[in-house]
């Protein structure tokens, strides 16, 4: 995760650190380095230009060349700006505060992890919290999907909502709603169908589903491996639906980090979640601030 950027910040801050005394094109002359790093690990060039011009500015400023360390300083600028990339001090936690069934409804194109996502969100839900937790698959297009969503459940000890076959989403979502009430389930997850791309069908099929169940939390689940393409798929779903937050899947295998990086900036909707590998456990809450100071060793 992030190891290329990575490593070229610490280049650049090391230089930066020994040097002593800073004049301002040494400054410049790092920030080019870093806006070169950053646009490698595919961030997007608006996000990157905001950054660059937004620590320029502030690490030029007298009173950081004339301090003590100055490199420390513009260090510490760049940290600071990288957090407030990744979310600021955004609260990662789930808002579960709602009259129970409270419902999240689980949103991505095929392929992106949501049926994963799902389980280990009911797994930390259920281990971390105490809370009683229900799943139910709407993914009435891929075969198996319901299948899958039950063994997983099987898997972490989550009850699903039985399967009916034949049934419509909105009748399943129907049914799940009424079955979590009268089991007294604190939380509800709602795998709904993915499609290949985003289209009017799955958009409508989303809000139906919404009608019904009224989520507190919609979390749009998106394959950090594709890069920019996972920021402009959460654009055209924040376009359509009440997002508010996003499960970025496959960190572990992502080394450059761009979806990551854009995605706050680009569409105004924080990373609750990644997923960090293929089992259970593999979900990290997301704390901007540790993601940086992972960047930044
Ligand atoms: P869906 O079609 O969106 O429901 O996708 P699935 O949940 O079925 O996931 C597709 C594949 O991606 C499965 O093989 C998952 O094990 C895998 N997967 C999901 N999340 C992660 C992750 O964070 N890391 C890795 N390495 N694999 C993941």
């Amino acid at each position: 995760m992030f190891d290329s950027l990575s490593d070229r910040l610490g280049g650049v801050f090391d230089k930066l650190r020994g040097r002593g005394a800073l004049k301002e094109q040494d400054v410049r002359d790092a920030m080019r380095e870093v806006r070169i790093a950053l646009l490698e690990a595919d961030v997007a060039l608006p996000v990157v230009r905001r950054f660059i011009d937004q620590v320029t500015e502030q690490a030029v400023g007298q009173s950081v060349l004339k301090s003590v360390t100055p490199g420390q300083q513009v260090v510490k600028i760049v940290n600071d700006a990288l957090i407030e990339m990744l979310g600021g001090d955004q609260t990662a936690e789930l808002d579960l505060e709602a009259v129970p069934p409270v419902v999240i409804m689980m949103v991505g194109l095929q392929g992106s992890g949501k049926t994963t996502s799902t389980a280990k969100i009911a797994r930390l839900l259920k281990e971390k919290q105490g809370k009683k937790v229900m799943m139910a698959s709407l993914d009435v297009n891929r075969p198996a999907a319901q299948e899958q969503l039950r063994v997983l459940g099987e898997q972490v000890g989550v009850a699903t909502l039985p399967i009916i076959a034949g049934q419509q989403p909105t009748e399943i979502a129907t049914r799940a709603m009424q079955s979590a009430r009268l089991q007294a389930v604190d939380v509800l997850l709602l795998d709904t169908a993915g499609r290949l791309h985003v289209d009017t069908q799955l958009m409508d099929e989303m809000k139906a589903v919404a009608a019904i169940s009224t989520p507190r939390e919609t979390l749009l689940v998106v394959d950090s491996l594709t890069g920019q393409d996972a920021v402009n798929v959460a654009q055209s779903f924040a376009g359509e639906v009440d997002l508010t937050g996003v499960v970025l899947t496959r960190m572990d295998g992502d080394a450059r980090g761009g979806a990551a990086l854009s995605m706050r900036a680009v569409t105004g909707k924080p990373i609750k979640f990644a997923g960090t590998g293929e089992k259970m456990e593999a979900l990290e809450v997301f704390h901007p601030s540790r993601v940086a100071n992972r960047i930044l060793g």
